[in-house]
């Protein structure tokens, strides 16, 4: 099956939960993992290009709900995003999601998705992608703080864009530490549960912290961070959700998406807002430096970005191509003449 051109659409392709696994594993999860990576690093080349704006955020106490929209003037997309640490005890994900691509020309959509299996590998893709720039040449170690939904995934970009090929893990459970070691088991890596932070972030030239705690929690502390180390936090998205505590933030060289959010959002919540940061999509054209000396702390203080989201999409519409791993979702009133709904209305009278 094909994808129809935007002109002869009647229908509008929607990728299910169902059709995205499949998908995952006909191209393979590394290979899509580097995919992804490079089609957000060619997005994050083209930033000027994006319109771009915080994305919209309704809070409640025990989690949020996010918009984010952004488009190039040839496709515009929008994921619908929630973050919920409370969920997990409740048997329910922390992060779901749903997206949506659209032709700018027309306004009509191209592409409905589910996007909570695609937002991990996204996330996973674009801190590798930081990574690539960003953390000590020849790391081979890197420490998993929170072993949740999202960290083999991170763990993998890790292995298959970098060669990471050891994982030291922790997690405040246990039993998501052992999820984690059995997902892993026959993947490559090496993956060595801690007993605590300090153990895990033995030895690890990488550090990704990726927990979800609807508070400003302190996960890495001063004292565990020292020189030669890039950091990869991940969970700190939200007002009043961090990881880090404030005195490593003000050691290292913060890498951001994009500023105007993160500063409400991110680790650098808890810093002046005129505290300078470098943004990443400048590391990835040259403008700006990545890491500077082997020595130094490079933080990228992720908290996700549409650009990635718009990127992800455009890579799954791409792969879709020539497969039947979509349903024809009936999402388009589409009359023959344009002007004639209600006409098109009155003709789908039920026969009595
Ligand atoms: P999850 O609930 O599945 O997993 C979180 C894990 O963190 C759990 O296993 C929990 O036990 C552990 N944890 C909580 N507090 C801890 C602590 N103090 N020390 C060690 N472990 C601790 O959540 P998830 O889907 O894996 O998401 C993780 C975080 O990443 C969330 O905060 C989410 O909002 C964030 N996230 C960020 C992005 C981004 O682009 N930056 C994208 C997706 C998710």
């Amino acid at each position: 099956m094909t994808l129809p051109a935007p002109s002869a659409r009647a229908f509008v392709p929607f990728v299910s939960v169902e059709n995205m696994m499949r998908l995952i594993h006909q191209v393979g999860l590394e290979p899509m993992l580097i995919g992804l990576t490079d089609a957000i690093e060619d997005a994050f080349r083209r930033w000027p290009a994006f319109d771009k704006t915080p994305r919209v955020a309704a809070h409640s106490t025990e989690g949020v709900i996010e918009l984010m929209p952004t488009s190039d003037g040839i496709h515009y997309a929008f994921k619908y995003v929630n973050g919920h640490p409370k969920n997990m005890k409740e048997g329910l994900q922390t992060v779901t999601a749903f997206g949506l691509l659209a032709d700018v020309d027309t306004g009509y959509p191209i592409l409905l998705s589910e996007m909570t299996m695609l937002t991990a590998l996204r996330t996973a893709a674009t801190s590798a992608m930081a990574a690539r720039h960003l953390a000590p040449k020849d790391a081979r170690v890197m420490a998993m703080i929170g072993n949740g939904a999202q960290s083999e995934f991170q763990c993998l970009a890790f292995k298959a864009v970098l060669g990471i090929d050891t994982i030291r893990a922790y997690d405040i459970d246990p039993a998501a530490t052992r999820k984690m070691v059995g997902n892993l088991a026959g993947s490559g890596l090496t993956v060595i549960p801690c007993a605590s932070p300090e153990e895990a972030v033995e030895g690890a030239q990488i550090v990704t912290t990726c927990t979800a705690d609807k508070q400003y929690a302190t996960i890495l502390t001063d004292n565990m961070v020292g020189s030669a180390v890039h950091i990869n936090a991940i969970g700190g998205d939200c007002p009043g959700k961090t990881e880090l505590h404030r005195d490593i933030l003000l050691r290292s060289r913060i890498f951001v998406e994009y500023p105007d959010q993160t500063r409400v959002e991110g680790e650098i919540q808890q810093l002046d807002p005129d505290h300078p940061v470098t943004e990443l999509w400048q590391v990835v054209t040259g403008a700006a430096e990545g890491r500077q000396s082997q020595g130094e702390i490079t933080l990228f203080d992720s908290v996700g970005f549409a650009v990635e989201d718009h990127a992800a999409l455009m890579f799954v519409r791409e792969k879709l191509h020539a497969t039947d791993l979509y349903d024809r979702l009936d999402l388009l009133a589409d009359p023959d003449d344009p002007r004639d709904l209600f006409g098109m209305l009155v003709r789908a009278t039920p026969a009595r």
